[in-house]
């Protein structure tokens, strides 16, 4: 869609009945929540099976949207429905998971957020490109077939939760484990998989909103996933750790709730701005409301960021009542649902609602 059809339809939308529409899962909740607080009407669309399960939340939901496939969301009687209930579409991690990255980027539907950047997601390669543009510290990566310097993780395209993720310490291992995910037909080619170097420290993953209408990010919250077997591997004493044939893998099964040592906000803020900024330059007009920036924190306190999420992430549905940070800016409960219906009450107020859809 592009921008002159985005500020068409919003034209035809009865701006006092705009609704937040979401896709039932990952964050919907949450988005559904904060929605609801800020006065809006709410629309979740959902495949049948989950529909009872969403019911059970019906104070939060103005309309059910119920389709057979995920795909169908793009079914022209759907975008026609969603356009009579003057929906802001907010995608989420699974949006583009669910619904195809051609229909997602495609539907013609006013989206919350950056559109064209649903497609550099949808490549490592093309994401961590991005965050050397914006002057980020990040690992080193090799190519398919270059000699490895240490410990690397092999990671796959498309928001697969860590699943697939190999590590490796050798040009053999790495070449070996990337052809068996080919034969097993997880990935299409060696172009689908990116080495990385294995950073060692700690995780830490920063909830960030960039807010076009006030011109600032914020810092609203930060988690660590808790994944599995990689976080388990510490349960094991480690004189034990050598007669257990494991490796560690990297399947996110939750999220704890994180607050970080105080000296090393100015880092992560600045890397909020930078990366704001890089968005900007490179995929006009840059990005909008959440995103998140996902690190391993060294024992020298350097801050590696190893990948990014244009959009909410799961970690944020810790804090639906706000966190410590996001209360540190508003004085009241805050969540990311929240904020972003906050931020499209306040484009309404100041007719600029353009600036904050795509
Ligand atoms: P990702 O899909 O990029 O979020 O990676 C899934 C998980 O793999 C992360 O949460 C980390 O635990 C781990 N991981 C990914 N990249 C690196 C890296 N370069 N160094 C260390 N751990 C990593």
């Amino acid at each position: 869609m592009g921008k002159s059809s985005v500020v068409e339809c919003i034209k035809d939308y009865d701006l006092d009945k705009l609704a937040i529409g979401v896709l039932g899962s990952h964050s919907a909740l949450q988005i559904l929540h904060g929605a609801r607080k800020e006065g809006f009407r709410t629309v979740l669309i959902t495949i049948e099976d989950r529909v009872s399960f969403y019911r059970e939340f019906k104070h939060l939901v103005s309309n059910f949207v119920v389709i057979k496939r995920w795909s169908d969301l793009c079914r022209e009687d759907i975008v026609r429905k969603l356009k009579e209930l003057s929906t802001i579409l907010v995608p989420h991690g699974s949006y583009v998971e669910y619904v195809g990255l051609e229909c997602a980027e495609g539907i013609d539907v006013p989206i919350f957020g950056l559109r064209p950047l649903f497609r550099v997601e949808a490549s490592q390669r093309r994401k961590m490109s991005l965050l050397r543009k914006a002057g980020i510290k990040v690992p080193r990566e090799y190519n398919y077939g270059e000699d490895i310097d240490g410990l690397v993780i092999v990671k796959l395209d498309g928001a697969k939760g860590g699943r697939g993720y190999f590590l490796a310490r050798s040009k053999e291992e790495v070449v070996r484990g990337i052809k068996e995910l080919i034969s097993r037909g997880v990935i299409e080619s060696y172009e689908n998989a990116l080495i990385q170097e294995y950073v060692v420290g700690v995780p830490a993953y920063y909830h960030y909103f960039y807010s076009p209408i006030l011109g600032r990010v914020e810092l609203l919250g930060a988690d660590i996933r808790y994944e599995t077997s990689v976080d388990g591997l510490k349960r094991v004493p480690p004189k034990l750790l050598e007669f257990m044939e494991v490796e560690p893998t990297f399947v996110v099964v939750g999220n704890l709730p994180l607050v970080l040592r105080e000296s090393l906000l100015p880092k992560i803020l600045d890397y909020g701005y930078r990366f704001v900024k890089a968005t900007q330059e490179n995929l006009p007009p840059g990005i909008i409301g959440p995103f998140c920036l996902e690190s391993i924190i060294r024992d020298d306190l350097e801050v590696v960021v190893f990948e990014f999420s244009g959009r909410i992430v799961a970690g944020t549905n810790i804090y639906v009542n706000g966190s410590p940070y996001s209360y540190l800016y508003w004085d009241e409960p805050m969540s990311v649902g929240r904020r972003i219906a906050r931020e499209i009450k306040l484009a309404v107020e100041k007719d600029m609602l353009n600036k904050v859809v795509t």
